[in-house]
Formats: structure tokens, sequence, C-alpha cells
């Protein structure tokens, strides 16, 4: 179902709501444009594809179109992806090139028109070379955690970053020495969608049936995208360490990126992995699976986000907004979000993480003030309002820079 900024009132309060109509009203009919490289799967999709309705409800011209590309664009890419991580990966001169093909043919068969443009991650960012043709602002939007990014691909990418008029990065920690604007937006989740509202319990019930999950035993869950990223052998490791103590459940769901093409083999590995314990459930979920995730994520007694490197982790967020403790590694952006004993719990290590969750398996009254402290974190913090309050003030501060905006 589609939402209208009023429905979010009773959610966030009516200041918030008000202040993102006076706000609104200073670009009411301007257009904007979102690009990305993936309709579905993956926190970036999932964000705009809640945010675009919003912002035509606050009478912007908002519209989010997705580049195009083959098989090796996106092998490049992911490449890109990994390299920003930290990840150690081989580039040629031929990938680039391939790359820079693929952007000028983007660049050719787009309608890139708009007063703002919204460049998302990686894979679009060569679009930047239409600013030269038609001027407008331009902002690169990346959402990966880049502390460690290689430093040769951050040397190339930096080439077209320097052509835009500002760059927005999730925590603190991502920024980088730049000549241009650079802010810290976070990312956030729907309170309203379908992956997130409330749910009944003879729902989660159904769902959990569905998937024949017994609920006599504690659940211990991670979501992810079947990525190497987010360590799901090592969140198989913990379970085990977990289970030499307390007779649980581990399960790991997840789909695939249009724009991720090592998914399948990660997943390969770990349905392998998991092949001969009848208490781990590896769902492969098709895309738009958000009541099963809502369900799978109500029904856990822990979620887990044991991610090497994560950008923001919106599954943490989701997880927290539904009062549930979640153990998390201490990377990227989980760090904005879980406040170690106070709104979850930050670990390390494998081992580390496998106390933590026992801790909160043997601890109800603990799990419980985690969750509800995550929760209240989450509505003030993380929320699709604040989102859209910080993209409204960044779109009118490019535009008047320097100048007093009376609402
Ligand atoms: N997600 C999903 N289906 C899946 C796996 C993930 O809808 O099979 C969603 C998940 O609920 C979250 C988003 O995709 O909303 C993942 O965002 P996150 O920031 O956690 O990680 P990313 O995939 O962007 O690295």
């Amino acid at each position: 179902m589609l939402n209208k900024i009023a429905d979010y009132e009773p959610v966030v309060g009516p200041a918030l709501i008000q202040e993102l109509r006076l706000l609104a009203q200073h670009l009411k009919g301007r257009p904007m444009q979102h690009v990305n490289a993936t309709a579905v799967g993956g926190g970036v999709a999932e964000i705009l594809n809640r945010m675009i309705p919003l912002f035509l409800d606050l009478g912007l011209d908002a519209r989010w179109d997705v580049i195009k590309g083959g098989e090796r664009f996106f092998t490049i890419t992911k490449k890109f992806h990994n390299m920003l991580h930290g990840r150690k990966e081989e580039i040629s001169q031929e990938d680039l090139d391939h790359f820079q093909e693929v952007s000028q043919m983007n660049l050719k068969e787009m309608n890139l028109n708009a007063d703002f443009f919204f460049i998302h991650d990686p894979q679009p960012i060569g679009l930047v070379h239409k600013k030269g043709e038609i001027g407008k602002k331009w902002v690169w939007r990346c959402h990966i955690d880049s502390t460690v990014c290689d430093p040769f691909l951050w040397n190339y990418l930096e080439g077209y970053v320097k052509n835009y008029d500002a760059v927005v990065f999730s925590a603190p920690s991502f920024s980088k020495p730049l000549s241009i604007r650079q802010t810290i937006i976070s990312p956030s989740i729907d309170p309203l969608s379908d992956k997130n509202k409330d749910l009944s319990p003879e729902m989660v019930d159904q769902v959990l049936e569905k998937f024949k999950i017994d609920r006599s035993r504690p659940i211990i869950t991670q979501i992810s995208r079947f990525d190497y990223q987010k360590d799901p052998l090592g969140v198989i490791k913990v379970y085990r360490m977990v289970k030499r103590n307390i007779d649980c459940q581990l399960i790991l769901a997840g789909g695939g990126a249009t724009d991720d093409p090592e998914g399948l083999q990660i997943l390969e590995m770990v349905q392998k992995e998991a092949q001969d314990d009848p208490d781990i459930r590896v769902l492969f979920l098709p895309p738009s699976s958000d009541i099963e995730i809502n369900a799978l994520q109500r029904a856990s007694d822990v979620v887990l986000q044991k991610s090497l490197r994560e950008g923001f982790g919106l599954t943490v967020a989701e997880a927290l907004w539904k009062g549930k403790p979640v153990v998390a590694s201490a990377v990227g952006g989980i760090t904005l979000q879980i406040a170690h004993g106070y709104t979850g719990l930050l670990s390390h290590t494998i081992e580390g993480t496998a106390y933590y969750v026992k801790q909160i398996l043997h601890n109800p009254s603990f799990a419980e003030r985690l969750g509800k402290n995550g929760r209240e974190h989450i509505r003030q913090n993380y929320l699709i309002t604040r989102h859209i309050r910080d993209y409204l003030l960044l779109m009118l501060s490019l535009e008047k820079e320097g100048e007093t905006i009376y609402l």
C-alpha cells in the first residue's frame, strides 16, 4: 500500500510532519531524479521504493530510474563494491574501459531531466558527465562503508566524485578529504511498509507454519542478501557454539539483487555447510517477501547481523523497530544504531557473538529492555520521515547556499 505523509503523524508526531510540509513548499513541483543499479534487492531499492511516493505526496516531481548493464558490468561494479569495503580485487584497464562504455550507453539512453539528481553508489556514478551539458544540482549518495577503501579505486572514483555538488555518506567515519561538500545522512526504514508494519500474531504464525519452523525452541535469525560481507558462514559458526548449550534453531533468510552476481555462489556455500543440520533453515526468498521477512523478524528470539562491513544495515533497524534484541558486528553504520548494552549488543568476533546470543536467550527481561530501547532509538533517528527532511534540507541548501530560508 502506498502511504501519504499524513499517515506518519501517529508514529512521529505532528511537529515533524508540519516541518516536512513547510520545507517541501519551497520545492513544490520541482523535479528530483534518483538513479541506482537495481529495482529489487538490497537497501537502496528498499528505501527508494518507499520514499518516491512520499516525495510526490509532498508536491515534488520525484522519479526513480535504474541504469542498465550486462553481467560483465555488474561483475566489475561488484568488485568496486568489494574494494570500497577494503577487499582485494583485480581490476584491469579493460574493466575500467567497459565501465566507462556502459556509463556512456546509459547517458545516451536515459532521460536525465531534473533540477536535483541523487546518484546512488558507484554503478551509475558516471552519469555526472551530463552535468557539463545541463548543469543542475548533482548529489552522489554513497551507501557503502568506505572507511578502508582500496586507494586505487578511490582515486579512480574521485575523478567522478569531484564533479558532483555534494557527497552524502551514511556515517561520519566514512567521510574523506574531498574538494566538494560532504554531508552525513543516515538511511532509514519505513514503519508503515509491509516489511515493518505491525502484524497480528496469527499472521506471524501463518508465515512460520508455511516455512515449517518449530515455535517451541528459540529462533536465531539473520536476514541478508547472500553476500560474503554478511558473513553467513560466520553466523553458522555462532549458531553451532550456542547450540552446545541451548537447543536453538537458525534461520538464514535472504535473496539476491540484480546488481550482485556473487549471490548464488555464496548461497550454495551456505547450503552445503548447513545440509546436515535440520535446525538450520536456509531460505532463499523471492523479491516481495516483505511480509515473510517481517514475520520472521517478529518470531525471532535474537536477530543477528554479523556483517564484516556494513554501510548502514537496514536489517538492524528493522529488527530494533520490532523490539527485538539484536547482536551485530561493530562495523559501519551498525554502530550508530546500537549503543552497546542499551539498544542491542555489539560484537567483534564469532565467540563474542555466541556469548551475547546466549546472554540474551538466558535473560528474557534483559532482552526485552534492549528491544524496547532499540525501538525508541529507531523512532527518534532512523525513520523515513527524518530521512526525507534531511534530503529536503540538502536540496534547499544546495540551491540557496548562504541564503536564509523563511519557513
Ligand atoms: N532484504 C529483502 N529480502 C532479502 C534480503 C534482504 O527484502 O532477501 C531487505 C532487508 O529487509 C533490508 C534490505 O533488503 O531492508 C537490506 O538492506 P541492508 O542495509 O541491511 O543491506 P544491503 O543489502 O543494502 O547491503
